[in-house]
């Protein structure tokens, strides 16, 4: 427990994928007057350094955010082969992915990219006066930093921190005031049962406040309580009678075949999924536009390809 630091993740493919869902949603959710109130279960420590020793370290944002940029600079170098999706992209980027990289924009001064906001400072970003944002983080560092960056924005009470478990921290608060709020959950999965968690999390949101929008990021990794997070969500959607989208990105294969001793597992993670319920209806049309970009710019061999599918 604790080893996680999302330091050494921020900007990967995977925060690619959420936080571009997480700003179309956001945006749409938005457009409504009524208050906002949003949950992050799982905060982490809301500003991360690219040039800094963690991301130097593992390299992830090269292999994510930072081939984005570099692709939009060079595409006919990054892009390789022209798939429908290259074609897309030469008729422009899909308006989610460059609102996206607008947003992260805002946070560096031009054409630099050494700062990469978390879903806090993304979410504080997009919010409107009335709404409220209220931030859970149990490792006792990240929780740390995330209060002295969360104070600099002077955000007095629309930006809440509380350093506690957010699988059990969101029941108090649900449901909320004004009846509006989304939930994103992004468990490190550090431990097992984070799998189990998120969705009993859900299972118990649903019944308390059935109309939130409910974002949950995982892994896709061949492990079977990966796979089930997907599958149990949607189980729990269709009999709460609610629509649901479920995205995938896949950026290269989860195996690498060595001589004669079969098939190992590649280091890295391969691939990863969001999976809404109450989802905002003008989402999967921009993300049938964005994510074959997204395989297109940030895939690394042959397996790469994105899924969209939704219900309800
Ligand atoms: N959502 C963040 C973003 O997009 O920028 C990244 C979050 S990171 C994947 C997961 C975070 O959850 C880690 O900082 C970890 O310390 C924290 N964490 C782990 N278990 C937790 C729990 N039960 N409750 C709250 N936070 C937890």
């Amino acid at each position: 427990m604790f080893s996680y630091r999302h330091a050494f993740h921020a900007g990967n493919h995977a925060d690619v994928l959420k936080h571009t869902v997480l700003i179309a949603t956001l945006r749409h959710l938005r457009q409504k007057e009524t208050a906002l109130t949003v949950f992050d279960t799982h905060a982490g420590a809301g500003l991360y350094r690219l040039d800094g020793d963690y991301a130097e370290t593992s390299g992830e944002a090269a292999d994510g955010f930072l081939r984005l940029i570099a692709a939009l600079n060079k595409p006919a170098v990054a892009v390789g082969k022209p798939s429908t999706a290259a074609k897309s992209m030469a008729n422009g980027l899909a308006p989610v992915i460059q609102d996206y990289l607008d947003l992260v924009a805002s946070f560096n001064s031009k054409g630099s990219h050494k700062v990469y906001p978390g879903s806090p400072f993304i979410i504080q970003r997009l919010l409107g006066e009335r709404d409220k944002l209220k931030l859970f983080e149990i490792h006792p560092t990240d929780a740390k930093t995330l209060s002295s960056n969360i104070a600099q924005l002077e955000a007095g009470r629309q930006v809440a921190v509380l350093r506690e478990d957010g699988f059990e921290g969101l029941k108090k608060f649900l449901p909320p005031p004004a009846r509006r709020a989304l939930v994103l959950s992004d468990p490190s999965y550090e431990i097992k049962t984070d799998y189990a968690r998120v969705v009993a999390m859900v299972a118990d949101s649903l019944v308390r406040f059935a109309t939130g929008t409910y974002a949950v990021w995982y892994p896709i990794i061949p492990r079977p309580e990966a796979h089930d997070v997907p599958r149990k969500l949607k189980t729990l959607a269709v009999k709460a009678g609610k629509p649901w989208l479920h995205a995938s990105l896949t950026v290269k294969s989860s195996k690498l075949t060595s001589d004669g001793a079969g098939e190992v597992i590649r280091p890295g993670l391969p691939a990863s999924g969001m999976f809404l319920i109450n989802p905002p209806h003008t989402l999967k049309a921009a993300l049938q536009l964005a994510l074959p970009q997204l395989a297109t710019v940030l895939g690394q061999d042959q397996h790469a390809t994105s899924a969209i599918e939704s219900g309800g």
